[in-house]
């Protein structure tokens, strides 16, 4: 056991190879990000996340990622963390705010939990866009863990901008309806978030 291999799901790949939208907006990245997480529900692919790395400078879209926690037994598979590590391969680097490459930026279709938040530092973006709030997941019973609560600034003092809500009531949607499908909700031990 020496080896670590994280797949996105096959549906993925053909996304990638059509036509992408124009994603010059903000909007219309945070419409992928709900895409991909909508997509990943109704493939059965994992939990009801979606994330993306947009290269500012380029107005490239560099990497997608969604959460696949269940199909890949790794708790660390999260849309965001999945996004950032493809967008680090693509780039050649661990660090996305290297000399010589654009300015990147994190959407994604819910905001971070507390290992997700943790990384976004050590990721080298430069911003970042969430929809759904941590009180969106938690409603519908996810753990989004101990992140601090003033972590909006915390991110700023580090040069990272973040802005929240884009398109929140959308990417509301998409957690709603997967807990009403039964989705299966996965979280750290012995943890009632409902109580919390
Ligand atoms: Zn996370």
């Amino acid at each position: 056991m020496h080896r670590l291999t994280l797949n996105l799901p096959d549906w993925i790949g053909p996304l990638l190879a059509a036509p992408l939208p124009d994603l010059s907006s903000v909007d219309a990245r945070m419409r992928l990000a709900i895409d991909l997480a909508r997509r990943n529900v109704e493939s059965g692919t994992g939990g009801p996340f979606g994330a993306l790395v947009f290269d500012l400078d380029a107005g490239r879209l560099v990497s997608v990622g969604v959460n696949v926690v269940l199909a890949t037994r790794c708790s660390v598979a999260h849309a965001e963390l999945m996004a950032l590590a493809l967008a680090q391969q693509a780039c050649g680097g661990f660090d996305l705010g290297a000399a010589g490459l654009g300015r990147h930026e994190l959407v994604t279709s819910s905001e971070p939990c507390a290992m997700c938040f943790g990384a976004i530092p050590w990721s080298g973006v430069r911003r970042l866009v969430c929809g759904a709030r941590d009180a969106d997941a938690r409603a519908i019973g996810f753990d989004e863990g101990p992140k601090p609560t003033d972590w909006v600034r915390a991110l700023d003092e580090r040069g990272i901008e973040v802005e929240q809500d884009r398109l929140r009531d959308e990417a509301r949607a998409v957690l709603r309806a997967y807990a009403e499908a039964g989705g299966a909700i996965y979280n750290a031990r012995g943890l009632d978030v409902s109580k919390t």
